[in-house]
C-alpha cells in the first residue's frame, strides 16, 4: 500500500467536482489488452507481442483463442538475456517477422507492441520497426508501439496503437472541412453513425481506426475530429500536430451522450439546429424507450467507479441523468480536463471524482459508501462479490458496442444485469 496521502482538490469554481488524486498500487490490465478489440477492427494488421510468456497468457486467456485458428495477433517470446545478447535478440525478432509475412502475405500493417519484461525494455522496438519496414514496406507496413503495463491501462494500448497511425495517414489535398471519427468502433457501430451523419447532411466521413489499417484517411488543416472514445490523449495531440481541429462534445453514450455528440458535429459543419433537431428526433425517441426499460432496476441504485477504462466519467453521466443512479464515487484513471470538460459539467453537483489509484484507500472508501453496483476490474469483482458486492467488469464495456442510439437501452441492460442475477438467486 503507498504512504502517499490522496490529495482531495476542489476547484474554486463550486460546481466542478472534487477529485481526490492517488498514486498507489493501481489494479488494471495492462495496453496489450486493446490488441482483442483492435484486431477485430482492422481487418488487415496483424499485431505481434514482443514479450514474455505471461503476456502470450494474458492474450490467449482474454481473447479465448484458438490456437488452430490463423488469429491476427501472436507473441514472440524473448527469454532473458542480458545486454550482450540483444544482437542475437534483434535477429530473432527480424527471423520471426520474416517468417510471418512469408507465411501471411495477406498482411499489410504488422504492428510489433512492445511490453514490460525487462529483456523487451532493452530491444529498440521504434528502431526494430525502421529496419523491418524499409525491408518490407513495398508489401507490409511495420510499426512500433508499447502495450508496457509500465506505461499504459488496458485502453491507453488503443491509444498507443493509433498514435502509431497518425503520421502513416497522408497530407488531406485540400483544407476543405472534412469529418474524422476516432477511436474504434465495433462495424455496426459505425455504420449506424455514418448513415446517422448523412442524414444530417454531412456525407463525408473518415474513422480511425478504419477496417483497413493501411487505407489510412488524410488529415490537415481541414480535419475536423470527434472522438468517439475519451482514451485517446496523445492520439489526439498528433492529429492537431498535423492541423486537425477537435469537436468539443461530450462521449456518445446514451442517448443525450449521442445526441450532444452528432449535435455538436452539426454545429461544426453548419446544420441548422432545426435540421440536426429533426433528423435525431427518431433515434433519440428509441434510445429513450429502450433506456426507460431498465430504469425500475436501477433508479436510486448507488454505483461505485474504480479506476479502470477511462469510460467511467460519460458512464456515470448517463446512468445519474438518464437512469437516476446515484454516484458514490467516480474513479478514472487518468483525467483528462479538456476532453472531458463537457462531460464535467454534466455530472450532477458535489460528484466525487477520484484520478489514479490507491487499491486499498479506494477499498476502503467503496465498502464504507453503500454502493449497491461496484464497476471495477477482473482482479477485484471475485473479492467485492464474496464481500456481498454486486459488480460490473469495466472489461465488458470496453469490448461491448455500446455506443449511439441503437445501444442505448443494451447499455443500460449492462448494468442492470447484475440486480435481475441476482434477484433470480434469491427466488
Ligand atoms: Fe504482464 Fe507486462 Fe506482459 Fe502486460 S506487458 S502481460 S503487464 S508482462
Amino acid at each position: 500500500m503507498s504512504d502517499t496521502d490522496p490529495i482531495r482538490s476542489t476547484s474554486a469554481a463550486c460546481k466542478e467536482p472534487a477529485v481526490i488524486r492517488e498514486r498507489g498500487q493501481h489494479e488494471v490490465f495492462c495496453g496489450l489488452t486493446g490488441i482483442i478489440w483492435l484486431h477485430r477492427k482492422m481487418q488487415d494488421a496483424f499485431f505481434l507481442v514482443v514479450g514474455s510468456r505471461t503476456c502470450a497468457h494474458l492474450l490467449q486467456s482474454a481473447a479465448g483463442v484458438m490456437i488452430f485458428a490463423e488469429p491476427r495477433f501472436a507473441t514472440a517470446i524473448i527469454e532473458d538475456r542480458d545486454l550482450a545478447g540483444i544482437a542475437d535478440a534483434n535477429d530473432e525478432l527480424d527471423r520471426v517477422v520474416n517468417r510471418l509475412l512469408e507465411r501471411r502475405p495477406d498482411i499489410r500493417v504488422l504492428f510489433l507492441v512492445g511490453s514490460c519484461p525487462s529483456e523487451v525494455i532493452k530491444l529498440d522496438l521504434g528502431r526494430a520497426a525502421q529496419r523491418l519496414d524499409a525491408r518490407h514496406a513495398r508489401k507490409t507496413r511495420v510499426l512500433a508501439y508499447s502495450g508496457s503495463g509500465i506505461e499504459t491501462t488496458f485502453t491507453q494500448g488503443e491509444d498507443a496503437c493509433l498514435a502509431a497511425l497518425v503520421p502513416e495517414m497522408p497530407h488531406a489535398s485540400s483544407d476543405a472541412k472534412r469529418l474524422l471519427v476516432v477511436g474504434s468502433l465495433a462495424d455496426i457501430v459505425e455504420d449506424q453513425f455514418s448513415r446517422q451523419f448523412q442524414q444530417l447532411g454531412i456525407g463525408q466521413i473518415d474513422y480511425l481506426p478504419g477496417r483497413r489499417a493501411s487505407e489510412l484517411p488524410a488529415v490537415g488543416p481541414g480535419t475536423r475530429y470527434l472522438l468517439a472514445q475519451p482514451f485517446l490523449a496523445e492520439t489526439a495531440r498528433l492529429l492537431e500536430a498535423r492541423g486537425a481541429r477537435r469537436i468539443a462534445a461530450p462521449f456518445p453514450l446514451g442517448e443525450e451522450g449521442s445526441a450532444l455528440w452528432f449535435e455538436a458535429a452539426a454545429r461544426e459543419f453548419g446544420v441548422h439546429s432545426s435540421v440536426a433537431r429533426n433528423a435525431l428526433q427518431a433515434g433519440r425517441a428509441r434510445a429513450r424507450a429502450a433506456v426507460a426499460r431498465h430504469k425500475p432496476a436501477l433508479q436510486g441504485k448507488r454505483i461505485f467507479f474504480f479506476p479502470d477504462s477511462q469510460l467511467e466519467i460519460p458512464l456515470a453521466r448517463m446512468l445519474a441523468r438518464e437512469l437516476g443512479m446515484q454516484l458514490c464515487e467516480v474513479g478514472t484513471p487518468y483525467l483528462h480536463r479538456i476532453h472531458m470538460a463537457d462531460e464535467l459539467t454534466l455530472l450532477p453537483e458535489g460528484t466525487q471524482l477520484a484520478e489514479g489509484q490507491d487499491v486499498e484507500r479506494q477499498l476502503d472508501r467503496c465498502f464504507a459508501s453503500g454502493a449497491d453496483l461496484v464497476v471495477c476490474g477482473l482482479g477485484l469483482a471475485n473479492p467485492l462479490e464474496a464481500r456481498g458486492l454486486a459488480t460490473k467488469w469495466s472489461i465488458e464495456l470496453v469490448f461491448s458496442p455500446i455506443q449511439g442510439f441503437e445501444q442505448a437501452g443494451d447499455l443500460a441492460e449492462l448494468f442492470a444485469r447484475p440486480f435481475v442475477r441476482r434477484l433470480k438467486l434469491v427466488a
